[in-house]
C-alpha cells in the first residue's frame, strides 16, 4: 500500500498544477461519483524516486461562495484524515489571506503532519509572501513553483521523512 499525500489549500494557489506535475500521465483514477468524493482527484505520483498516492482537493470553484468554507473544510478534513502527510499550499505572490489562516487553524487540529508549501515563488515576487507564510506556524515553507518546476528537490526533502 503506497503512502498517501493530500494537497490542500484555498482556491487558486496552484494545487491542481502541482497535482498534474507530480502525476503527469499516470492519472490512475478520476472519481466523479456524486457526494463527498466528487471533488477529489487521485493519482499515482512520482517525485525523484519517491512513489506515492496523491489527492487533489478541488471542484468548489463554481459553488455559492457563502457555502464555500463549510464544504472546503469537510473536503480538506476528509482528505487530510486519510493522508500520511498533507501539503498545505499558499500563494507566495498573493501572500497570506484570511482563508489561508482559517485553513491553518483546521490543520493544526489534525493528527496528520503538515508540510507548508509557498507556491508561485519563482523570481522575487514571492519573497514577502514567503515571510507571511512563515508566520502561519508550520515552520519554514518549502518554496517552489509548481508551474515552472522549481523547488522540486526541496519538496522531495520535505516529504522524505513522512513517506
Ligand atoms: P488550484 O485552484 O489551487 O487548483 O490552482 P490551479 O492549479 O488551478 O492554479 C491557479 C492558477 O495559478 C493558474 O492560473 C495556474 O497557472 C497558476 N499557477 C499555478 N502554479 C503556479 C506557479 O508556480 N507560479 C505561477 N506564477 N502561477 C502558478
Ligand atoms: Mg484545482
Amino acid at each position: 500500500h503506497l503512502p498517501t499525500v493530500a494537497i490542500v489549500g484555498r482556491p487558486n494557489v496552484g494545487k491542481s498544477t502541482l497535482f498534474n506535475r507530480l502525476v503527469g500521465k499516470r492519472l490512475a483514477l478520476v472519481d466523479d461519483r456524486p457526494g463527498v468524493t466528487r471533488d477529489r482527484r487521485e493519482g499515482d505520483a512520482h517525485l525523484l524516486g519517491l512513489d506515492f498516492r496523491i489527492m487533489d482537493t478541488a471542484g468548489y470553484e463554481d459553488e455559492d461562495p457563502d457555502t464555500l468554507p463549510g464544504r472546503m473544510r469537510r473536503q480538506t478534513q476528509s482528505a487530510v484524515d486519510e493522508a500520511d502527510v498533507a501539503l498545505f499550499l499558499v500563494d507566495a505572490r498573493a501572500g497570506v489571506v484570511p482563508l489561508d489562516e482559517e485553513i491553518a487553524r483546521w490543520l493544526r487540529t489534525a493528527d496528520t503532519p503538515v508540510i507548508l508549501v509557498a507556491n508561485k515563488a519563482e523570481g522575487r515576487a514571492g519573497d514577502q509572501g514567503v515571510l507571511e507564510a512563515l508566520a502561519l506556524g508550520f515552520g519554514d515553507p518549502v518554496q517552489m513553483s509548481a508551474e515552472h518546476g522549481e523547488g522540486v528537490a526541496d519538496l522531495f526533502e520535505a516529504l522524505l521523512p513522512h513517506i
